[in-house]
């Protein structure tokens, strides 16, 4: 029985960074400034820098970063917007949200992410935008979609979620970070994702000067000056203190970033030669920050259960991500996809097993649980 093995390691984490952590956090408390503190606008610039993008602008969380950026772009109700079908529910419910029509594609069976393949079929005159999500850590196929994307007069807007950090090169050998190709880039601070902080936060980006002012005017109940309100908008706000831990947590992104890619190669060479499971495919054009490290069980949602729940006994932690696809779910019945309209999605989420991943793990961490995983397996055979 193992106690220490988690699938992320906060407390951990915060041991190696606790002194700076807990000074930033002082600083804002004997400051005062809890809403829009120079912290705030520290970060921004911060970010915009690490990403190499125009403009970052700071939110409550990632889920209003979505919502913003729909609100940003003159849609109108039931207009259509293409969203990846096996993703986090917050990529299609704010498009529900705001009257807007979900249209679903399916998913490549070894990136995870959209299939860009079979989004030309489903674009209609109603088609406005589409929503890649850079699921696990790496990105999309921005290629297609940016040609798509400018082919149909469409918006992009990137779920950047899972991705921060990861570069996107194009085949003209442009790189780019994740979240800054399309028009809008969206991501979490949600506390376990890469750039995570203590709490809930979300950012947007974008390059272009009039839309970003409009963000910022929406996230600020449609404001530019105090009181005068030209749109409508929503109060979304990073406290003063997430945006001073986010500092202190963007000096160790790369950091971290490689200790779990570390962990990822780890388990590739565990992992890798058996034939029972699938090791997560890296993309060609994209860098991977490996948010999950997720394997497939071939034999399928039995076999992937009985594994995960005789890990548990054994103190190892695993997560399904995701279990049902957006289409099967009950808030997206009115959509009418019946069961079959995304094989390779439905598919998925019968074999994807997350095994623990984290900025704090090691060798032995990783020996650890692979060959419980392979113990388990040849057990339940
Ligand atoms: C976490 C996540 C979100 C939502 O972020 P919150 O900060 O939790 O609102 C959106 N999309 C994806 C893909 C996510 O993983």
């Amino acid at each position: 029985m193992n106690n220490n093995i988690q699938m992320v390691d906060l407390k951990s984490q915060y041991q190696n960074i606790k002194s700076e952590i807990n000074e930033a956090i002082l600083k804002v408390i004997e400051n005062g400034q809890f809403i829009k503190g120079p912290d705030v606008k520290i970060f921004e610039d911060n970010l915009k820098s690490y990403l190499n993008v125009k403009h970052v602008i700071a939110c409550a969380n990632g889920t209003d970063a979505l919502q913003i950026a729909m609100m940003a772009l003159k849609l109108r109700p039931g207009d259509e917007i293409i969203v990846p079908v096996f993703t986090y529910i917050a990529t299609a419910e704010v498009i529900g949200l705001l009257g807007l029509k979900p249209v679903m594609v399916d998913v490549e069976l070894d990136t995870f992410c959209i299939d860009v393949a079979k989004i030309e079929n489903v674009i209609t005159t109603k088609t406005k935008a589409i929503v890649p999500v850079h699921l696990f850590g790496q990105c999309a196929n921005m290629d297609e979609i940016m040609e798509l994307a400018q082919k149909y007069n469409l918006f992009v807007i990137e779920d950047t979620a899972q991705a921060i950090g990861s570069k996107y090169t194009f085949q003209n050998g442009t790189v780019v970070s994740a979240g800054c190709i399309g028009d809008i880039g969206t991501t979490s601070f949600f506390p376990s994702k890469n750039l995570g902080c203590y709490g809930d936060g979300g950012a947007l980006f974008t390059n272009d000067d009039a839309l970003a002012q409009k963000l910022r005017m929406i996230c600020n109940h449609g404001q530019k000056v105090q009181y005068v309100h030209d749109i409508i908008g929503v109060n979304s706000r990073l406290d003063t203190i997430q945006a001073a831990i986010l500092n202190v947590k963007l000096g160790q992104l790369r950091n971290y970033e490689n200790s779990r890619n570390q962990a990822a190669h780890w388990y590739d060479e565990l992992l890798g030669k058996l034939d029972w499971f699938e090791i997560p495919r890296r993309s060609n054009s994209s860098t991977h920050v490996f948010h999950q490290y997720t394997i497939k069980i071939k034999e399928g949602r039995e076999k992937r259960d009985a594994l995960k729940a005789e890990l548990s006994k054994r103190g190892i932690p695993t997560m399904v991500y995701y279990p049902i696809p957006l289409h099967q779910q009950k808030a997206f019945e009115t959509e009418n996809y019946p069961l079959g309209s995304f094989p390779v999605s439905e598919a998925l989420c019968d074999v994807v097993l997350s095994l623990p991943i984290h900025t704090e793990m090691n060798y032995e961490m990783v020996q650890e649980i692979a060959q419980n995983l392979i113990q388990v397996y040849q057990e339940l055979n």
